[in-house]
């Protein structure tokens, strides 16, 4: 999945690894491949200062080798503010796997990239993503430790899209009350772009709290059957993005906040799960807050799937993983005072408090 709108010819005119826009001071790229299985992966660690690069793997049918550099190269990134912003002890990694999840994935090649994992001694730990299960996690932890999101049988912390999706609500709720001076969402309207593991959760919730919620899906059959189960309402417009709503949550793709559909939205908040939501965030924060919607920073409404997999590092259940998400609602309150305190995007009030937290750390390390 590409999270930015970067043309196929912009990418390969650049050089492959130092020279992509995305590589911003990674620390390792790995590159892994075995003729056998036909895999074909590549590990991103962008930051280990405030400890192992924890991040998930996600199988996608990419484009060119190109495409898959920088989406693992931006994940990763992405994934060193958010486990900073969350608190945890964590630094930022991400892996991708070149191949469509759904026919080219086997048992056998799940194993060899576990091994892959394995040589890098615990500076990398996985999880699951776009393209991969628990299952798959199970199918590593067989080969290495170095693996998070397992199955509860085998002693992990399960599915985070739940909690995921715990958080984001938390961060909408907070996001409301900022905006809109109450957290109640009963009678607020609200699209979901997304039924997915995410997305369903957060339905639920929404539903459960009174909202008038709207979804929208390009699967057809899973869209039907998510407003069937929540009395959700499906949207069949033209153009989703001037929807007539008050909270806007997406929870598919990447980069679907840029310059054509801010001029068009007409939600007064956003705030959702999916990765990367900005295209582009320095220009696409600031067109935001030009036109007053309340943006809440994705890496930070949409960490309870890496807080609850930390559990499984650091040891702790589902009710501390549970509170530690609920707390995503303080956080998000405190980035929107900060923000406009000091007059900037929030998007960039939460990168610069994930920044000092790891320069801080950078200081004490060196003492
Ligand atoms: P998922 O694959 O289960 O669901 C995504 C859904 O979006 C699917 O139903 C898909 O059909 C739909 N979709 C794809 N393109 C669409 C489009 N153009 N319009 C409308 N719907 C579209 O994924 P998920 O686990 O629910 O994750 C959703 C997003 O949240 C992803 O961007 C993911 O990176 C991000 N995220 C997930 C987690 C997690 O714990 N699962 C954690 C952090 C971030």
């Amino acid at each position: 999945m590409i999270t930015e709108v970067i043309k196929a010819d912009e990418l390969t005119k650049a050089d492959p690894v130092f020279g992509q826009a995305s590589f911003n001071e990674h620390e390792q790229i790995v590159f892994c491949h075995d003729k056998d299985t036909g895999l074909k992966a590549i590990i991103g660690i962008h930051n280990t200062v405030l400890g192992p690069a924890l991040g998930g793997t996600r199988m996608w049918k990419y484009a060119n080798e190109w495409e898959a550099l920088n989406d693992v190269l931006r994940l990763s990134r992405g994934m060193t503010y958010k486990s900073a912003i969350s608190g945890l002890n964590l630094g930022g990694g991400k892996a991708v796997i070149i191949g469509d999840a759904r026919t080219e994935k086997t048992p056998e090649m799940m194993r060899k990239f576990g091994e892959f994992i394995h040589s890098l001694s615990g500076k990398y730990i996985t999880a699951e993503d776009v393209g991969t299960t628990t299952p798959d996690m199970d199918i590593i932890r067989d080969v290495t430790p170095h693996v998070t999101g397992i199955s509860e049988a085998k002693g992990g912390s399960g599915n985070p899209s739940p909690v995921t999706a715990y958080g984001v609500y938390m961060g909408m709720k907070a996001a409301a009350k900022y905006k809109f001076g109450s957290d109640r969402l009963e009678g607020k309207k609200i699209l979901v772009q997304g039924t997915g593991h995410v997305g369903e959760t957060l339905i639920d919730y929404l539903t459960k709290e009174g909202a008038m919620v709207q979804i929208s899906d390009i699967n057809e059959v899973r869209m039907q059957e998510v407003a069937a189960r929540y009395g959700a309402q499906i949207f069949r417009g033209d153009d989703l993005y001037s929807a007539d709503v008050d909270i806007y949550a997406p929870c598919a793709l990447g980069a679907t906040i840029n310059g054509d559909t801010i001029e068009r939205l007409k939600a007064k908040v956003i705030a959702g799960a999916a990765n990367n939501q900005l295209a582009n965030e320095a220009v696409h924060g600031k067109m935001l807050q030009e036109k007053g919607i309340l943006y809440a920073p994705d890496f930070l409404i949409n960490a309870g799937g890496i807080i609850n997999v930390y559990g499984e590092i650091v040891k702790y259940g589902k009710d501390e993983a549970l509170k530690r998400t609920e707390n995503i609602y303080n956080t998000t309150l405190e980035i929107f005072s900060f923000a406009d305190a000091n007059g900037v995007t929030t998007h960039q009030a939460a990168m610069s408090i994930a920044e000092k937290r790891i320069a801080d750390r950078k200081k004490e390390m060196a003492k």
